[in-house]
């Protein structure tokens, strides 16, 4: 009897099972392609600088392009690439490639690239910048490095000290994703970043019955002031939340109200010129949805 339902339950998830497994497979296959043939794109969506209300620059976020022309998400491929140990050789491609773009940009454009904690663990990110810098031709003080907290978990030294030597060169250290997890603020004080990113999570908040979160952005922006980092709002997407910004004193705000990532080829000429004119403020789009 055992033996029957054993097989029952065999019967009953082996066809599910089947169709992970070979999304799986497929999505290896579709990452060591991608690999071998330079196949990743990169999007960039734009971080507005508040006071001056102008475009300050561009975050870079790779999407890998599947077989039935759809776009995969990072979040669904990079944790496969990691495991596969070929985010070493993604992470230089995204460098090259997003140094390489930004240098056809305005100079006062900055680019800022998003860093996983393996590209750390061989000892060579500062060799791989360096050189990524230098075939653009961009100059380090338009690069920026986005890590998050994880990285920190770590081994904290031989991570600190591979930070320092990018902060040398004149690379921006940016913590991402600030507050999502557990220990952000204890490391706030122990790397001097250069700037920290406030998770979406926060400014998504003030719609809901959240009534402290307000408080809480405006207390991270204030201390970001003090420790002379600035301070980036994700995950802006209303109105509302932009002219709470405003308010709030934030030195960028990023989101889907500002602008949603797109590719490089879309990024024409007269976009970079002229995005404060195309760019919605907080008051012209308040006005458009009045
Ligand atoms: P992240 O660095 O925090 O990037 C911001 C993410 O939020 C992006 O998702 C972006 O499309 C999304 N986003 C921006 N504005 C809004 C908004 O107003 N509302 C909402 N709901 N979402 C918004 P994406 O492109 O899917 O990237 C997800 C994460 O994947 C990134 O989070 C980053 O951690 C990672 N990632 C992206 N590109 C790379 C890369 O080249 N290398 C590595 N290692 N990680 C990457
Ligand atoms: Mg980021
Ligand atoms: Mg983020
Ligand atoms: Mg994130």
């Amino acid at each position: 009897a055992a033996k029957a339902a054993g097989r029952n339950c065999i019967r009953f998830f082996l066809p599910e099972m089947d169709t992970a497994l070979q999304a799986r497979i497929e999505l290896e296959r579709t990452i060591r392609e991608a690999v071998l043939n330079d196949r990743f794109e990169l999007h960039y969506q734009p971080l507005f600088e508040m006071s001056q209300r102008r475009l300050a620059g561009f975050e870079a976020l790779i999407r890998l392009p599947a077989a039935d022309g759809t776009l995969i998400p990072p979040l669904t491929f990079i944790p496969v690439a990691e495991e596969l140990r070929l985010i070493d050789q993604i992470g230089a491609w995204v460098l090259r490639e997003a140094c390489r773009t930004a240098a056809t940009w305005p100079e006062h454009l900055t680019v800022a690239v998003n860093l996983s904690p393996t590209q750390f663990v061989a000892g060579s990110i500062s060799g791989i910048v360096a050189a990524a810098l230098k075939e653009a031709g961009l100059a380090a003080h338009r690069l920026e490095l986005e890590i998050t907290e994880s990285l920190l978990l770590g081994n904290t030294e031989t991570i600190m000290a591979q930070l320092l030597t990018l902060k040398a060169m004149g690379v921006a250290i940016v913590m991402d994703d600030f507050g999502a997890g557990y220990s952000s603020f204890s490391y706030l004080w122990r790397f001097p970043f250069d700037k920290i990113k406030i998770d979406r999570s926060f400014i998504q908040g003030l719609d809901g019955s959240h009534c402290q979160v307000g408080t809480v952005v405006k207390a991270i922006i204030a201390l970001g002031r003090e420790l002379h980092m600035r301070v980036t709002v994700e995950g802006v997407e209303t109105a509302n939340q932009a002219a709470f910004l405003e308010s709030a004193d934030g030195d960028q705000a990023q989101g889907f109200f500002f602008g949603r990532p797109v590719p490089a080829s879309e990024l024409s000429a007269s976009i970079l010129a002229d995005f404060e004119k195309t760019t919605p403020t907080p008051s012209s789009a308040t006005a458009q949805a009045a």
